[in-house]
């Protein structure tokens, strides 16, 4: 633990001497890690990476190496991967709304997996990529999920057989079923519940003569934030749902998921510095040299949190962390107990590769997002 801890900070020191803050450490070693991690726990499953989660390219090349597919949700994220080396039959267009443009563009590519789920859609696949394998992503419950999916996407499960219906009729190839559980999902019920409603639709799809073989399970799969979160779920939660998928499905049956936090969330440490500081309100306030509009974008986006730590050690105060910009909704925190900081000193948060310089704005009032270093 100790030792954990250390490394990290020597590695934070080491990286500071070469390059200025803030700075997105990717880690490769934790990128592979959590991929070999997600193989033995669900080995039937072929991962799909999420590349909203964090698409630097060092990150893609690493997935492609190591063999993942990936999900993506617009023809630029598309052309990203393809560009990197990714072959076009291991992409999976998982926007259940997409524009006609990127569905030529996907056509063109041969990137014919994409989902639905709705019967509007079926008519714009069917006129801009016709034959495409369709994949229906099905309305499935969110409970507990820190960012809840299910407003916005889904068909219910009760319309997808005569929503598959359509498909075959407009010439386009049914495949199998989706579902995203929401994000952060610490909850295993969703899964499971989802795996038994998807199953009662392979069964009846089966009785309309639409033989479906690929079940994407989508992401959800959740990480640690905090040193001290013992959840740790993601094993239990796979032994739970690889025990379904051997119970519920055929074995003809392909498995795949959609993991973006999974991968790349544990992989990235951000570390800024201190710019300046300040006493109001009866507390220390620190300006960061990154905030709300940079890397921690992910509090506003991802309804994330997280722990902030410092190489400094010493009594801690009540304090006050802040991003550089002129707008006062940039502040990253309120209540933090830290050791007494000065200009320069260090916060860096662990865990935040995924959903952070991802949605990051470039240059607003001039500062820029973290140099992302693949360390
Ligand atoms: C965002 C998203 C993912 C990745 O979700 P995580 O919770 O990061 O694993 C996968 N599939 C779809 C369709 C998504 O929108």
């Amino acid at each position: 633990m100790k030792n954990k801890s250390g490394g990290i900070e020597n590695l934070i020191r080491r990286m500071l001497k070469k390059h200025s803050s803030p700075l997105m450490l990717i880690q490769e070693d934790v990128l592979e890690r959590q991929f070999r991690a997600f193989r033995k726990a669900l080995p039937e499953v072929t991962p799909y990476y999420a590349i909203k989660a964090n698409p630097y390219p060092g990150i893609i090349k690493k997935f492609i190496e190591l063999g993942a597919g990936f999900d993506v949700a617009s023809a630029n994220e598309m052309n990203v991967v393809l560009e990197l080396g990714a072959s076009h039959d291991k992409i999976i267009f998982a926007n259940t709304i997409k524009s006609h443009e990127d569905m030529r563009s996907a056509c063109k590519k041969k990137v014919k997996l994409m989902t639905f789920d709705n019967e509007s859609e079926l008519y714009k696949i069917a006129k801009a990529c016709p034959g495409a394998k369709v994949i229906i992503r099905i309305k499935v419950a969110n409970i507990g999920s820190i960012v809840e999916l299910s407003l916005k996407f889904g068909a219910d499960p009760e319309q997808s057989i005569s929503l598959l219906k359509k498909a075959r009729s407009l010439g386009l190839k049914p495949m199998g079923v989706s579902f995203h559980v929401g994000s952060q999902c610490t909850n295993s019920e969703n899964y499971l519940q989802a795996l038994e409603v998807s199953s009662v639709i392979f069964n009846e799809a089966k009785q309309s003569g639409i033989f479906l073989n690929i079940l994407d399970i989508g992401g959800g799969f959740p990480i640690k934030h905090f040193d001290a979160d013992n959840h740790l779920t993601f094993e239990r939660m796979a032994s739970q749902i690889r025990k379904k998928l051997q119970r519920l499905f055929d074995k003809n049956v392909k498995f795949i998921a959609e993991p973006g936090r999974f991968f790349a969330g544990p992989a990235g440490i951000l570390v800024t510095q201190v710019i300046g500081r300040a006493f109001r309100n009866n507390k220390n306030y620190y300006y960061l040299n990154d905030g709300l509009y940079g890397d921690f974008s992910g509090i506003v986006f991802d309804h994330c949190k997280y722990e902030f730590k410092t190489l400094k050690r010493g009594q801690r105060f009540l304090s006050t962390l802040a991003g550089p910009t002129c707008d006062s909704f940039d502040t990253i925190s309120l209540s933090e107990d830290l050791s007494e900081l000065d200009v320069g000193n260090v916060v860096y948060v662990k865990n935040i590769g995924a959903y952070s310089c991802a949605s990051a704005v470039p240059n607003f009032n001039g500062f820029k997002p973290a140099k992302i270093v693949m360390c």
